[in-house]
């Protein structure tokens, strides 16, 4: 029987609303159930766990699940998926990493939400590295800085990374995975081999491009939705020593990014002259000097660049790395003025550090020290992350940065702002980006006080509003959107097959709810 897709997921969709609506009503009957399963024990209904399930890093959206599973094996996580969808009122199911997601992705209204971070301590996949040094089989739970200590002892480094490296390999797996090597490298979905993954019908599955290709491609950048990752095999290679670490200042946009775009051009991954890490920032007259991103600058640097700032209102802020070792100590400076001449930054403001490879890569961490010290770390943070295809950057510098947010000032938190090559991105896997063979990412990382975080979201509206109307197309990273419509703009020419998808891996709608793709009306 042909039956048209769309509207047998129409059904599924109200289907599952009115299960869902029933699993509701019947919250005594599923605890009771659960209560039966050879899990039951490791299923916590405790206050406190049931308090930060509800939450995440935006501290925007609560919603409050029913239990919070802690597995020890992936095979917990088998039983549950298992125990849900065979289940004649299935409920919704979360995996939640370290929660760094902003609007309650991880989060399951009146379901279960599993706790993978309990996996570091138990018999799950930890950090393998092979014999050969290839490569590490990593479980979806662990934190990033872990595979990084593992690998960094055997003199080995995965060669993707986000800003912050505590963030779980499965989250940053289902979003992309973007930093300043995404340009060489490309994102962390680029890099991986080969995945373990629990699908919504509680199926595991081993994937990669030569075997069950369809799942791999749909779970990277996928969102959560196609099933839980419990192994990812990262390749690896021989790890740097140190870094040279460069910021240099622009007040004028159209140089920032024409010198941006020049070093970015050289990017063959194994292309020892090119640079291995290039992102670039606003530097905003509301004291982001001291935001976590910003404390490269020495004290005796910091008055003439505060006063560039009061003067010209935005500096944008060129940053980039060259790694170096004990054979390339003596030709790293050489090589990094080669590839820094003839650029356009103001004379006089080029400031270097030399760092530690670790340190510079680990860079977030002592600043989410120092604002965990003064409680400014758990703030509502109404982050906002969009893609935009270079031939409009100008427009938006000339919309968001110079008229929006100038006017507004409210923006405090990172403004970060660097470009990518199409080219390192897969088109065969969920995540979304731009047309364009270069486009920007520009994040505007805020942070808000409890009662006016509404203040940055209408400046987040203004912003999609305002590239709407001037025909920027732009696509969300870690995206939000709470209708049906807005995730099918956002998929544009993917969304049929992300649905078909959906229906072949998660047919019962059971896994991250949170995201609000298919269960947008709850
Ligand atoms: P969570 O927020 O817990 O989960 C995210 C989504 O993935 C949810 O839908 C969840 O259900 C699902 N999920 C979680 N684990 C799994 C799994 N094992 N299998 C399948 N689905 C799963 N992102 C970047 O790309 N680059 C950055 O530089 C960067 N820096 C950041 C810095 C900070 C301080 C913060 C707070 C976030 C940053 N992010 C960055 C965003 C971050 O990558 C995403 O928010 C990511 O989802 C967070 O990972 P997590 O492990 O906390 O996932």
């Amino acid at each position: 029987m042909a039956v048209a897709l769309p509207s047998f997921l129409t059904a599924i969709m109200i289907m599952s609303r009115l299960m869902a609506f029933i699993g509701i009503t019947r919250n005594n009957d599923m605890s009771s159930k659960l209560q039966s399963l050879v899990i039951a024990p490791k299923l916590s209904y405790d206050p406190s766990a049931i308090e930060s399930a509800s939450q995440d890093f935006g501290h925007i959206v609560k919603a409050v699940p029913q239990a919070v599973l802690l597995p020890s094996s992936p095979w917990d996580i088998a039983s549950l998926v298992n125990f849900s969808y065979s289940n004649s009122v299935p409920f919704i199911i979360a995996a939640r990493g370290n929660s760094h997601s902003v609007n309650g992705q991880a989060m399951a209204k009146n379901g279960v939400v599993i706790d993978m971070t309990s996996m570091k301590n138990g018999n799950g996949t930890g950090i393998r590295i092979a014999s050969d040094g290839s490569y590490a089989d990593v479980g979806g739970q662990q934190f990033w800085i872990d595979v990084l200590n593992a690998t960094l002892g055997l003199g080995l480094t995965p060669v993707s990374w986000t800003d912050s490296l505590y963030l779980t390999v499965g989250g940053t797996l289902s979003n992309a995975g973007i930093s300043g090597q995404t340009f060489q490298y490309g994102p962390q979905i680029s890099n991986v081999y080969e995945i373990d993954v629990i699908t919504g019908t509680a199926d595991f599955v081993t994937c990669s491009p030569n075997n069950n290709s369809d799942l791999f491609y749909a779970a990277l950048g996928g969102l959560g939705q196609f099933g839980i990752i419990t192994r990812a095999r990262i390749p690896l290679e021989p790890a740097p020593k140190r870094v040279k670490w460069v910021r240099m200042l622009y007040t004028d946009f159209s140089d920032f990014t024409r010198d941006q775009e020049l070093l970015i051009s050289k990017n063959g991954r194994n292309d020892n002259k090119a640079l291995n890490y290039l992102e670039g920032s606003l530097l905003l007259d509301q004291g982001s000097l001291d935001n976590w991103r910003s404390s490269f600058f020495q004290p005796q640097d910091q008055p003439k660049i505060i006063s560039l700032i009061t003067k010209f209102r935005i500096v944008y802020c060129l940053e980039i790395v060259k790694h170096y070792d004990g054979q390339t100590k003596t030709t790293v400076d050489k090589d990094l003025q080669q590839l820094l001449k003839g650029l356009s930054y103001l004379p006089g403001f080029m400031f270097e550090k030399d760092a530690k490879y670790e340190e510079f890569l680990n860079r977030v961490h002592s600043e989410e020290l120092k604002l965990k010290a003064k409680g400014l770390w758990d703030v509502p943070h109404p982050w906002l992350n969009l893609f935009i295809p270079k031939s409009k950057i100008s427009d938006f510098n000339d919309g968001v940065f110079k008229s929006i947010v100038l006017q507004r000032n409210i923006t405090t938190g990172p403004v970060l702002v660097y470009p990518m090559n199409r080219k390192k991105w897969d088109d065969r896997m969920s995540a979304v980006i731009p047309d364009e063979e270069i486009f920007y990412t520009v994040g505007l990382l805020q942070s808000s006080g409890f009662d006016d975080w509404r203040t940055f979201e209408d400046q987040n509206k203004e912003i999609l509003q305002f590239c709407e109307k001037a025909g920027i197309k732009v696509k969300q990273y870690l995206p939000h959107y709470t209708t049906k419509e807005g995730w099918v703009n956002h998929f544009g020419s993917k969304w049929s097959t992300f649905q078909k998808r959906k229906l072949q891996f998660d047919p019962k709608l059971l896994l991250s709810p949170g995201q609000r793709i298919f269960n947008n009306n709850e």
